[in-house]
């Protein structure tokens, strides 16, 4: 026994079960600085010491430390509609350069046999995942275009709300619903099977967008309100809409959303907003969200993307099985991506 009181054995064996899991991360933003900044992502970086860096949290070799199989590229622009389609454009172009430049360690993926099928031949999986529907400029018949290009999400709102869908970062508290391009958005996506992401949207709007869909939503990166009272999180009756359809919510790992001003949390800190989630609606909805290198600070314990093996061996501390795990890791995600792109 650990001092802990936890078989030194089970601690052992959250590295051998983190390396045997299929590991998906709904959210990294690792394209940002990549393209910004010039970053080559086949090298490993190293964060500043002493301090806790809002980027620098992953890239090729981390990732693979870190045991992630499957990752979403967050396709991010200026929150604005102007000119944020062809610069979403421009940043699908540069993700799919990326993955053709790294392809001995990357391969795009837009179906959960393509996540088996990199996995299978040692790579790590690409989605993409393009954050928020002010890029689409209100035009509906872009989101098949996003879809060819092999965007499998798009969330609705982001910083700021826009034709489709009201983002949670919109103070409005009245008038708040889906506007008919939103409802024809949900049809859209549903028909094409393309994730619908409901992270930064509106609380107002996600009861009805899961009333809606025919198919399992996502919450690609949050956390719970009854745990961080905060506008971009989740309350339960979100929580329980979005598994009402079957859908999961990526934990996402940015202190500033998991505790007030974002102090103090540690990996237990993640595990307590699964919990909640576990406690609401069960296991079977939860996933992993990080938020890396979208300007985060991230719990004591995980100081880049190295470290989810950690998170591993939070959750087994706090008495989770290994299929609970398993399916936290990714079986969950992978269940409702099937199911969605049907
Ligand atoms: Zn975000």
């Amino acid at each position: 026994m650990t001092a802990g009181g936890v078989p030194a054995a089970r601690e052992d064996g959250a590295l051998a079960l983190h390396e045997a899991s299929l590991v998906v991360d709904l959210h990294t933003d690792s394209l940002i600085a990549a393209r910004g900044l010039g970053r080559d992502l086949s090298r490993r970086h190293r964060p500043p010491r002493g301090v806790r860096p809002w980027m620098l949290h992953a890239d090729i070799p981390r990732l693979r430390e870190g045991g992630v199989d499957a990752v979403f590229l967050g396709i991010v622009t200026h929150p604005w509609p102007r000119h944020a389609w062809e610069r979403a454009l421009a940043r699908i172009r540069y993700c799919r350069y990326v993955v053709e430049k790294n392809s001995a360690d990357l391969a795009l993926a837009v179906s959960p046999d393509d996540i088996d099928e990199a996995r299978r031949a040692g790579k790590i999986a690409v989605l993409i995942g393009v954050e928020g529907m002010h890029m689409l400029g209100g035009r509906l018949e872009r989101i098949g275009e996003l879809h060819a290009l092999g965007a499998r999400y798009i969330t609705m709102a982001h910083f700021t709300s826009n034709r489709f869908a009201v983002s949670s970062a919109d103070t409005r508290k009245k008038g708040v619903r889906l506007s008919e391009l939103g409802c024809m958005a949900v049809e859209e996506m549903n028909r094409l099977g393309i994730m619908i992401d409901l992270a930064h949207t509106h609380t107002r709007l996600i009861s009805e967008v899961c009333r809606r869909s025919e198919a399992p939503v996502m919450v690609s990166h949050g956390a719970v309100q009854a745990l961080r009272p905060a506008f971009r999180n989740l309350s339960d009756d979100d929580v329980t809409a979005v598994a009402s359809t079957g859908g999961v919510i990526g934990l996402i790992f940015a202190t500033h959303w998991l505790v007030e001003k974002g102090e103090g949390a540690t990996l237990d800190t993640v595990v307590d907003h699964a919990d909640h989630v576990r406690r609401l609606v069960g296991v079977d909805h939860l996933a992993l969200g990080s938020d890396w290198d979208g300007l985060i600070a991230t719990p004591l314990g995980m100081r880049d993307a190295a470290d989810l093996p950690e998170l591993t061996r939070a959750f087994l501390r706090r008495g989770y099985s290994d299929d609970d795990v398993e399916k936290i890791l990714g079986q969950n995600f992978m269940r409702a991506f099937r199911e969605a792109s049907r």
